[in-house]
């Protein structure tokens, strides 16, 4: 039954914003809960695609919010200076390493910090060139998207200096990552001179939850700093505990020049960041202007979700609680043949799906009826990769262990009610997924 509040929407917004795999329609949430219209509470295996890193109505941002808010210094950076921005700032520059002056962008998206890094560099160096991954997810403006590989892959318009490598996974990762150095070796020595940066995602998400080889980043960090290409790591989603690290390429050994950061850094508000080279960020005034990025209320929300970070030690516990939800998850494949692959880091984790054993279900229909059936039981994730089969979790850092333990029961029962076929092929073709 779809409820009232789901036709209101369909009758006034957009369709371009929404992806959708079932009817859910939110009126509050708490922790790791959402509740449903009607009342129905749900835990959230997604946090709303990793954004609500805290989960929903965190007290620490709720205090940030409020004791801002009544301050209201101001609105934004562009004419004026506020002390929720410039000690949001100063606490990302201590928790961020690299070398050298840095500088702090604010913005209210990973797009436009991606976009703002990209257009920023290429303004300062006067190269063109960029360089990112098949399967890469940087964000849904004009820019971002050009430069992003999941949507150019899929037909989308591609930014006219962009060049796409490989990114390596699954059982030929090796070759892969040979393959896409190779690459890298080829358009740094035709055309290194005009190539400004290379960016990506240290943990994959969108394109299928893809951890890379190990050394394999760090090869590609060499290889830009030597021919003076700027490497910018892209941790909106995956970045500031999730992974069991607080930044997401520190598995890698590596330090990028340029971090971007968002999703999670808001806990649930619009606020994004980069940090990068001073050198690079001072080149040009009113260049990357927003009107309220820098805003103080959410400059303060973004700054109390850093300190409960790395005050409560949340990288530790993202990386306690994904060791247990991974080990449900395998505990679940072998008794699922429709299970085809776990993978991921800390509390970003993928399960890969295959046919289901009476053949009736492609993988991507196996993800969507489990994904929707999960839904009917009370559980929320959502399908990721090109080929939208992988079902994603990545709930609240604050998960506790009987939540995710409630989690797998939950999925459990929701892969074997459609092992069952209690999921129609017509009740899932209402949603268009991706
Ligand atoms: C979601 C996402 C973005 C874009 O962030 P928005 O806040 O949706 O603009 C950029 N990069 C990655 C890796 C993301 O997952």
């Amino acid at each position: 039954m779809v409820s009232p509040l789901y036709e209101r929407e369909q009758a006034v917004l957009a369709a371009t914003q929404r992806l959708r795999f079932f009817p859910l329609t939110v009126v509050a949430g708490e922790g790791c809960w959402l509740v449903e219209e009607g009342g129905r509470r749900l835990l959230d295996l997604s946090a709303s695609w990793a954004i609500a890193s805290l989960g929903y109505g965190h007290p620490a941002i709720q205090a940030a919010v409020a004791r801002a808010m009544s301050q209201m210094a101001g609105v934004g950076l562009v004419s004026t200076c506020n002390v929720e921005a410039v000690q949001l700032a100063e606490a990302l520059l201590a928790c961020t390493p690299g070398t050298g002056e840095r500088r702090v962008y604010l913005g209210h998206s990973g797009s436009d910090a991606n976009e703002a890094a990209v257009r920023t560099i290429r303004h300062s160096t006067g190269r063109s060139g960029v360089i990112a991954f098949h399967g890469s997810y940087h964000g849904g403006l004009a820019g971002s998207s050009q430069f992003s590989g999941l949507i150019v892959d899929a037909g989308g318009h591609p930014d006219s200096d962009l060049s796409l490598l490989p990114y390596p996974s699954g059982p030929s990762a090796a070759e892969t990552a040979r393959a896409a150095l190779d690459q890298l070796d080829t358009l740094l020595d035709q055309q290194g001179e005009n190539i400004a940066a290379l960016i990506c995602e240290p943990l994959m998400s969108d394109g299928g939850v893809i951890v890379p080889p190990p050394g394999f980043l760090a090869d590609v960090h060499k290889r830009l700093s030597s021919a003076g290409v700027l490497l910018i790591c892209d941790e909106v989603k995956v970045g500031l505990g999730r992974t069991g690290t607080l930044h997401a390429f520190e598995h890698d050994g590596i330090t990028p020049d340029v971090v971007t950061f968002g999703k999670s850094l808001g806990g649930g508000l619009p606020v994004s960041a980069v940090v990068g080279p001073a050198h690079v960020f001072d080149t040009a005034e009113a260049f990357t202007m927003l009107g309220t990025a820098g805003n103080p209320v959410t400059a303060a929300a973004a700054h109390a979700v850093l300190r409960t970070v790395i005050d409560e030690n949340l990288p530790a516990e993202a990386a306690a609680r994904g060791a247990q939800l991974r080990a449900g998850l395998t505990q679940l494949k072998s008794e699922h043949p429709a299970i085809e692959d776990i993978r991921g880091r800390g509390l970003s984790l993928g399960m890969q799906l295959g046919t289901t054993c009476d053949g009736r279900n492609s993988p991507s229909s196996t993800a969507a009826k489990v994904c929707y059936r999960a839904w009917e039981l009370g559980l929320v994730l959502y399908p990721v990769g090109p080929d939208a089969d992988i079902l994603e979790m990545t709930p609240p850092l604050i998960i506790s262990p009987a939540e995710v333990d409630q989690a797998l029961a939950l999925l459990a029962q929701a892969l074997t009610d459609v092992e069952m076929g209690a999921v129609s092929d017509e009740t899932v073709s209402r949603f268009q997924g991706w």
